[in-house]
């Protein structure tokens, strides 16, 4: 089937062949006629598959022709989604859709001044799509005008119940008209997002594409066993060892160890730069403009920061920390391969890490091969200290001035140091990471 047997307008659909898209993705198709015809929907899918399009497109057709008569000041259909890179993604992929429309359109999100956000809301705002936080602040200040909202949008709802922000939508819904439309969007359906649908949705259609169990098959995945204490240099060690590794995401489990390694590449003369919550608005935009331009060579970031970043071209991945949640696993590998385009996921194996690593396989349906770096000296990949060695070891240091750790990771840095640079270690190395932050 193809767009224009959809029920889309023509001038969306004019703005969605010059996307490029030839074909509706399975989402779109399923998706596309329930919402145009006003129904509520549960939409059970993953970023990739298409699914911003999947509810956009259908909603932007409904509102063009009356907005174009009414030129109303109120807000029609409000997306609500949980990160500002994702609302900055929904609003761009918005922008593109209703080129040839006069729709007006918004962005509303934190960690940002609000004077131009609200004067956007004064002004009239036909689609509006914001973070649950900021919204609610401006709502309680007063501005913008919701009481007439056609259509809610709820993205990636299991992150929002994750990150908190129910409550805050709770409180934005009850301003709200209680005959709109309202569409819930999320990777997985447990029992949560079931109270969330009962509580926000009316008697709505549930529809669920493929999982993607198995990542795609243009990504070539595999997996390092590296002691903890190993791992940056390692990280070094691949990226220093090939010049095909131009476009790498690398993922860290906190802020504080994102922050910790960015600097650490950097200091080895990697462009490097880091999107996490700690990060300023301005220095995530940046980081990630500079990533698309080619100008930074890795991006390391945290999964709430990069979820959803839809970056072309990426040639790795490479899961630093192991992820928390095995689903995670396929999230952050996805930014590769992209639009059957080849991809590298890279995934380094702690003793610690066992146990996860056995779950993930069990999802993707698939034991992941193991690979060596060449050329890098390895400690012996001994069994993660337990709490009671640590305990001990500490006593040891203070006795000492160092840990046996420590120590070993100097000598193993110098030599694999030795190897690549005649020059030599220029750094001193950090020590071992004290409590992250998430
Ligand atoms: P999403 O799942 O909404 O994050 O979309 C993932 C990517 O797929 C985005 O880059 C979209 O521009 C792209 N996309 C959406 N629909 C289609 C389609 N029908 N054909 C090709 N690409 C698409």
């Amino acid at each position: 089937m193809n767009f224009n047997q959809l029920p889309l307008h023509e001038r969306i659909l004019k703005a969605v062949t010059d996307s490029g898209y030839t074909k509706p993705t399975p989402i779109q198709l399923k998706a596309i006629p329930k919402v145009s015809k006003g129904a509520d929907v549960i939409g059970i899918a993953q970023t990739g598959t298409g699914k911003t399009a999947a509810f956009t497109l259908p909603l932007l057709s409904r509102i063009v022709d009356r907005t174009e008569a009414k030129e109303a000041r109120h807000t029609r259909v409000l997306i609500i989604a949980p990160t500002r890179e994702l609302v900055q993604q929904i609003h761009e992929n918005i922008r593109g859709y209703a080129k040839y429309t006069n729709l007006r359109t918004g962005v509303i999100y934190g960690g940002v001044g609000d004077k131009g956000q609200i004067s956007k809301l004064e002004s009239g705002v036909d689609i509006l799509v914001a973070t649950p936080g900021r919204l609610l602040d401006l709502v309680d200040k007063g501005h913008g005008n919701f009481h007439q909202v056609e259509a809610l949008v709820l993205d990636e709802a299991d992150r929002m119940l994750d990150m908190g922000f129910i409550p805050d939508i709770r409180t934005i819904v009850k301003k709200l008209s209680k005959s709109k439309q309202t569409l819930l969007f999320s990777a997985t359906l447990n029992k949560q997002i079931e109270s969330i649908t009962k509580e926000f949705l009316n008697s709505p259609s549930l529809i669920e594409v493929e999982r993607r169990a198995s990542p795609a098959e243009t990504i070539e995945q595999s997996i390092y066993e590296v002691q903890e204490h190993q791992k940056t240099e390692l990280l070094e060690h691949l990226l220093n060892s090939s010049h095909e590794f131009y476009a790498v995401m690398v993922f860290a489990r906190t802020k504080l160890g994102a922050e910790e390694l960015t600097t650490a590449l950097k200091m080895e003369g990697i462009a490097t730069e880091a999107i996490h919550g700690d990060r300023s608005q301005g220095q995530r935009k940046r980081a990630l403009d500079d990533f698309k331009k080619g100008k930074v060579r890795v991006l390391v970031g945290t999964d709430v920061a990069a979820r959803g970043i839809d970056v072309d071209g990426v040639t790795h991945v490479i899961n630093y920390d192991f992820p928390e949640q095995s689903e995670d696993y396929i999230h952050r590998i996805g930014r590769t391969g992209r639009a059957q385009s080849k991809g590298v996921a890279i995934t380094f194996v702690t003793r610690a890490n066992q146990q996860a690593l056995k779950k993930v396989e069990k999802l993707i349906h698939k034991t992941l091969p193991k690979k060596k770096a060449e050329g890098f000296t390895y400690d012996q990949y001994a069994p993660e200290l337990t709490r009671e060695d640590r305990r001990n070891k500490t006593k040891v240091a203070k006795k000492s001035g160092r840990t046996g750790e420590y120590q070993n990771k100097f000598a193993n840095r110098k030599n694999n140091a030795g190897a690549k640079r005649p020059g030599g270690n220029k750094r001193k190395p950090s020590g071992r990471r004290t409590k992250r932050r998430r």
